[in-house]
């Protein structure tokens, strides 16, 4: 592991080999956390008629101030049939059709009626109140772009503008392994020596919430034969992501199995902590991550790498981790040679948000990790970043 590819310098190889996935329709109610393949157009114009943004009346705004008598009642849903008289008004619900000739909507509240007229002590301005066709899209306007991760607001624009069905690329398959002979799925009986797996559940946590069909292949001994078959049943996977036995151990033997069932290894080592000895490689378009086996490091690997590699095979436009910045309360200590990504926890203050490094930074301790929800981002180099200093961080 004589040079260590820098984080960013990874992440960009990773991206180069992440090609998208094959694209296929998706119904509007499926398609949420999906993301587009193709631009989604709308089908109408929306509004899709001029409609009143308030319970009112609609009048001709030169005709106010006055006295109007009612000539209709148009409630939300009912097509406006008639144009509006001289002299006249109609009552009008929100979402009501404003008829022929009305140009404003009184509200309710600024009118009085009696017997079958209605009083508008004030002048009512042209356009007031209504909503004009088509002044949020027009049909056949783009709604939502490709590339596109279609959430809360999007699957609501799109249902609105009347999409019953969009184009998406596929789910990438995803299998998770994990290696070691230590391992015991938590609620067997612990003999000695041996510890709860964390990791197959954990890395499936963090990357069915990014678009994976995840198939959880079984925990791996450390032996030739149980590698050679696991990794080859995940080698069908779009992605197959496996943890523990990628370090220098005699008992680390995913790096050389996954290269005899012909996985090229594009690098092995990523100057970052935790996470170095991280391995990735491709065989045909099948993405190969060994992520270590310590739970953190497997956490971080899983985020900052693995995840953004789905997102890309999705085609989603911009698929690196999303940085924001806060202020950090304690002073962090640089790393020399490895980017360090420090779990830590957020508050909202006045002047921003404020990261408290958690204590318990060592790879193994995801129970303390696990009170995180911020990664920080402290750059290789010498001395420290001093308290109250900004830095970037992933929230988790
Ligand atoms: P390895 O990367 O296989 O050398 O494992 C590094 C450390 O992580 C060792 O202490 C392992 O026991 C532990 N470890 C590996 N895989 C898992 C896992 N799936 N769940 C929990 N701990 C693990
Ligand atoms: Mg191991």
């Amino acid at each position: 592991m004589a040079e260590l590819l820098t984080f960013e310098a990874a992440l960009s190889r990773i991206l180069a080999s992440a090609s998208p996935l094959p694209a296929e329709p998706v119904l509007l109610a499926q398609a949420a956390g999906r993301v587009l393949a193709e631009p989604a157009l709308a089908r109408t114009d929306l509004p899709p008629f001029a409609s009143s943004a308030m319970d009112g009346y609609a009048v001709r705004a030169a005709e106010t101030p006055g006295s109007l008598s009612i000539a209709a009642r148009i409630a939300a849903g009912s097509p406006a049939t008639v144009p509006l008289p001289a002299g006249a008004a109609t009552t009008i619900a929100t979402g009501g059709a404003v008829p022929e000739g009305a140009d404003a909507v009184v509200p309710v509240e600024h009118a009085a009626e009696r017997d079958g007229h209605v009083e508008i002590p004030e002048s009512a301005r042209a356009g007031a109140h209504i909503r004009p066709r088509g002044g949020d899209v027009r049909e056949g306007a783009v709604v939502a772009e490709s590339g596109t991760r279609l959430g809360a607001a999007q699957i609501g624009a799109l249902a609105a503008a009347g999409v019953d069905e969009v184009t998406c690329s596929r789910r990438p398959r995803v299998a998770v392994l994990a290696t070691g002979s230590e391992l015991r799925a938590p609620g067997d009986q612990l003999e000695p020596g041996q510890i709860f797996e964390s990791n197959r559940h954990m890395i499936a946590a963090v990357l069915e919430p990014a678009g994976a069909e995840i198939e959880l292949l079984p925990v791996v001994p450390d032996d030739e034969p149980a590698h050679r078959e696991a990794l080859e049943r995940g080698l069908d996977a779009d992605v197959l992501v496996s943890s523990g036995g990628v370090s220098v151990g005699p008992h680390d033997l995913v790096r050389r199995i996954a290269a005899e069932l012909g996985v090229e290894e594009s690098f092995w080592g990523v100057a970052v902590k935790p996470g170095k000895p991280l391995s990735f490689g491709t065989r045909g378009s099948t993405l190969v991550f060994g992520l270590p086996g310590n739970p953190v490091s497997s956490l971080v690997g899983a985020l900052l790498f693995v995840r953004p590699a789905l997102l890309a095979r999705q085609g989603l436009t911009d698929p690196r981790p999303a940085f924001d910045v806060g202020k950090t309360s304690s002073a962090l200590r640089r790393n020399v040679h490895r980017d360090e990504f420090v779990r830590a926890r957020r508050s909202f203050v006045a002047e921003g948000v404020e990261l408290a490094p958690i204590s318990g930074q060592e790879s193994h301790m995801i129970v303390r990790a696990s009170s995180a929800d911020a990664l920080v981002h402290v750059p290789r180099g010498s001395g420290e970043v001093a308290a109250g200093e900004v830095v970037r961080y992933v929230a988790v």
